[in-house]
């Protein structure tokens, strides 16, 4: 079996795993709790979000945890425009639908106004400019496209949304987080989002990191918990694991990364004589974890199918948006070409996958 679609989710390591079992044991109780145990997982839990904020050198940030990724992103952006009654929202064309969806049903209440990509999977940091204004309440834009891998310019996205005080800056950091090296600090973005399934812990976690100052609306009702954020029980153990694995894995993000470099260079040179395969994914400012594909030819579910025939796993266009298939939005944003954006497919890599495997996918889309 060859599985790449590690843009999806990933195994949980082991270490991670061992962490997230013996720390199921050991802590059960709820961190709200008055009695001792309570007070004991709180312990616990104050020190997983301490020792995340020093790996990642935070200074003013609270650290919520919740169900995934995509709750954390309806937390960020709901949390902040709730605020207001209207305003302008700025995001892009090509957020994925946990962000995306969350805009279109703003539509009628707010100024949604998204963003251009170029070919590259590019936004215009001018049509940014230029649709801020005074009465912008939130920026949302992804660090790194999760279907084709393109890598905005967070540092200069930062520098453009600073001078506009009302508006708070949102960045889903999902895939590029432990897989690009950041050139941007943390501490300049008023809230982020990560998931720590795609960075090989367990799944049923999300984290957002919100600026302490922000006094976001929490959209779910019920206790005050997590800096009256996220009411609820939460798994501690999961928590604890994910302190773990950005442990692990944060600081191994650069060797990882030129690892995943050579192996994206190796794929792409195997495929360059196939004449029938367009690549999607640009060729700068791109994570090489993500390489996109069409086979205008062939529709993008087939392609998967007959990969899966070969033990080959990889998804259609983005793996969310895999089972509704619609034209690919973000590569549909970057060609205008419906074909490419219907028979796309994502082959995501890993620090785990072998230079043979990728010769396996190279032999069987050369036969197909
Ligand atoms: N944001 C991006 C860029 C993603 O790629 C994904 C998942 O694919 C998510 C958010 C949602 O993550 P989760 O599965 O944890 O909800």
């Amino acid at each position: 079996m060859i599985y790449l679609d590690y843009a999806s989710t990933c195994p949980v390591d082991k270490e991670v795993l061992n962490t997230y079992l013996k720390a199921s044991e050991e802590f059960f109780a709820s961190t709200s709790a008055m009695h001792f145990l309570g007070k004991e997982a709180n312990k616990a839990y104050m020190a997983a979000s301490e020792e995340i904020k020093a790996i990642l050198n935070l200074k003013h940030h609270n650290i919520i945890y919740t169900l995934n990724a995509t709750e954390a992103n309806n937390l960020a952006i709901l949390g902040q425009v709730s605020k207001y009654s209207g305003g302008r929202i700025i995001t892009t064309k090509v957020e994925h639908a946990s962000v995306y969806e969350v805009m279109k049903s703003l539509e009628d209440r707010y100024d949604v106004y998204y963003l251009d990509v170029d070919e590259f999977g590019q936004i215009d940091l001018n049509q940014l400019r230029s649709a801020l204004n005074n009465e912008t309440i939130l920026v949302s834009i992804m660090w790194v496209n999760n279907v084709v891998g393109s890598v905005m310019d967070v540092a200069e996205i930062i520098d453009i949304v600073k001078h506009y005080h009302k508006a708070k800056l949102h960045i889903d950091i999902v895939q590029g987080f432990c897989k690009v090296v950041n050139d941007f600090d943390f501490n300049d973005i008023d809230m982020f989002t990560i998931s720590t399934h795609k960075i090989y812990g367990p799944k049923g976690i999300g984290v957002l990191f919100v600026k302490d100052n922000l006094n976001l609306k929490k959209i779910i009702q019920g206790s005050t918990a997590q800096f009256n954020l996220r009411p609820g029980t939460f798994d501690l153990s999961l928590v604890i694991a994910t302190a773990k694995t950005i442990k692990k894995f944060y600081p191994l993000t650069k060797d990882f990364l030129d690892y995943v470099t050579k192996l994206s260079q190796y794929l792409l040179n195997g495929l360059k004589d196939n004449k029938k395969i367009i690549i999607n994914s640009p060729s700068s400012r791109y994570n090489p974890y993500i390489l996109s594909l069409s086979v205008p030819s062939i529709k993008g579910e087939t392609l998967v199918r007959i990969l899966e025939d070969n033990k080959i796993y990889v998804s259609t266009g983005s793996a969310c948006s895999s089972k509704s298939q619609k034209p690919e939005k973000t590569i549909f944003a970057m060609t205008k070409d419906v074909k490419r954006a219907t028979s796309a497919i994502r082959i995501s890599l890993s620090h785990l996958t072998t230079f043979d495997e990728l010769n396996e996918v190279i032999r069987v889309l050369k036969e197909i």
